[in-house]
């Protein structure tokens, strides 16, 4: 080890990264800092979005929308200062010399830094110009019903997503390199093989759904009727603290697109309420709380790096979607709550257990993703994943994807588009340039249900538990299963840590069809 000499060295005009003398350790330490006041800075970055969503007057946007582009600038500056990618770049080579959770945030820092570096300029400027013209686009068209208005700029960002993934690694495919984005590790051949077994699997449960529903017309749900936000907002604020949310650390708002912010002890949630219809907040809530739970889970020394943040999209799903889905429709679940209903909603007061669950567990194919029941969810994603696949290799035209949206949705889900409004125009994820990043959410529920399993053998009567109002065990195994390990693992080394299974469909199949199964029975 070199005598560390942090101070002798002068200035150079050539950046470099460290003093001379500076220990393998030392470098690492810097990199610690360097990559906190990042963080710090995204931090004010995010707060500023997140205001923009929820408190911000309209008249105050243009204003915002430069404050938000200087300090994005700012943040770019930082990840790309030459020194800080020299840095990145001496520490990479001498990585055997750090102990495995340093050589964790420096493997992954230079994953994301090769992956920018390899872009140009030019790129990332043409992408981000795109990308905000087509988001615009997106939400006039999506207004007028008018797919042709959206199509040229779906045509360019196709286009230049092929440019990026060739940019990145002109030898891999381009899916691959896109999909690698959300989720490392993913391949667009596992993700193949996993939807299509999930597909086939899905089939039998689909045809008991569809052969149940023949005689059941949609009940009325028990949740609507007329709920005022105050008490909902009170009512949510409870169930998510219930769960294991810190307000201490945390919040919940209102804001058009749920969504959750974690910049350190601060993590943030927001929801929308829906007077007439009490699932919308609840569920939404519920959902956030999941993601805001594994935001709070980070050890503050890890804060900014690699191993203090979350693993993956799948897995971040994962844990919105177990608490929302797996946890928040069970039977244990509203054995708790729905007393409690009663306590703050005064004409939910005599409302029966049955119809309650039943109002929370209903299922039928309808065109919506993002009000999709579970059962029928993952066709949604399965449907979109094999579009975006023919769309990036030249397979399908743009112009021809409505049509396709049309024939896939007839074929897994039975039920067509009247409108492109609730067909093809429903996402924003393309118009943004998300390319691989609907197949998160199917690995998001095949995940959950393959954690829940796992814990339920591990935590003694953890159903029971729940409906008692005792959700902190569940949180305390999510903790160390999952949240933990931050990026120390990739999402398939992670869930096979934590179940004793690499990723797998069965365990989401089994539920599913419990699921009919009680649907079936009332
Ligand atoms: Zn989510």
């Amino acid at each position: 080890m070199k005598n560390p000499d942090l101070d002798a060295e002068p200035r150079k005009r050539k950046p470099r990264s460290k003093p001379r003398g500076e220990s393998t350790e030392q470098r690492y330490a810097r990199l610690i800092a360097e990559l906190r006041r990042q963080f710090r800075l995204g931090s004010a970055l995010q707060l500023l979005e997140w205001d923009q969503e929820t408190l911000m007057p309209a008249g105050a946007l243009h204003e915002r929308a430069q404050q938000i582009g200087t300090l994005a600038v700012l943040v770019h500056e930082q990840q790309t200062a030459p020194a800080f990618l020299a840095l990145v770049d001496e520490l990479a080579a001498d990585i055997d010399q750090l102990s495995s959770a340093a050589a964790v945030d420096v493997r992954e820092v230079k994953r994301h830094l090769d992956r920018e570096r390899a872009l140009g300029t030019d790129l990332v400027r043409a992408r981000s110009v795109l990308q905000a013209e087509a988001r615009a686009a997106w939400v006039s068209a999506r207004r007028e019903n008018d797919f042709a208005a959206l199509a040229p700029y779906l045509e360019q960002l196709f286009i230049l997503q092929r440019e990026v993934a060739q940019a990145i690694a002109p030898e891999r495919d381009a899916y691959d390199v896109l999909l690698e984005e959300h989720e490392r590790g993913a391949t667009r051949a596992g993700i193949e093989r996993t939807l299509q077994e999930l597909r086939d699997g899905l089939l039998p449960i689909i045809q008991r759904l569809s052969a149940h529903l023949e005689g059941h017309p949609p009940a009325v749900s028990v949740l609507c009727g007329h709920f005022p936000l105050d008490a909902q907002r009170r009512f949510n604020r409870r169930v998510v603290e219930t769960l294991g949310f810190d307000f201490n650390r945390g919040r919940l708002d209102e804001s058009a697109h749920p969504f959750t912010i974690g910049i350190g002890g601060d993590v943030r949630l927001t929801t929308r309420y829906d007077e007439r219809d009490l699932r919308c907040g609840l569920f939404s809530s519920i959902h956030e709380a999941g993601h805001g739970i594994y935001e709070q889970a980070f050890d503050p020394a890890t804060l900014g790096t690699p191993r203090g943040t979350a693993c993956s999209f799948g897995v971040h799903e994962s844990q919105s979607r177990l608490w929302e889905n797996v946890v928040a429709r069970s039977d244990a679940f509203w054995r708790y709550w729905h007393p409690r209903l009663g306590e703050s909603f005064p004409s939910l007061a005599g409302c029966s257990f049955d119809a309650l669950l039943l109002t929370v567990n209903e299922a039928r194919p309808s065109l919506i993703r993002v009000e999709a029941d579970e059962i029928t969810y993952n066709l949604h994603i399965i449907l979109r994943f094999e579009l975006e696949c023919a769309m990036l290799d030249g397979s399908l035209t743009i112009d021809a994807l409505p049509d396709a949206w049309t024939e896939l949705s007839d074929r897994y889900l039975g039920i067509v588009p009247q409108s492109h409004r609730d067909g093809v125009l429903q996402d924003v994820h393309w118009a943004s340039g998300d390319i691989g990043y609907f197949p998160t959410y199917a690995l998001g529920n095949i995940y959950a249900a393959q954690l829940w399993r796992a814990a339920e053998l591990e935590i003694d009567s953890l159903e029971n538990g729940i409906a008692r109002g005792e959700f902190r065990p569940l949180v305390n195994w999510l903790r160390e299963n999952v949240h933990r390990h931050g990026q120390s693992l990739t999402p398939h080394a992670l869930i096979e840590a934590a179940t004793g299974e690499p990723p797998c469909v069965g365990p989401l199949l089994e539920y599913l069809h419990r699921k009919v199964d009680y649907l079936e029975s009332v």
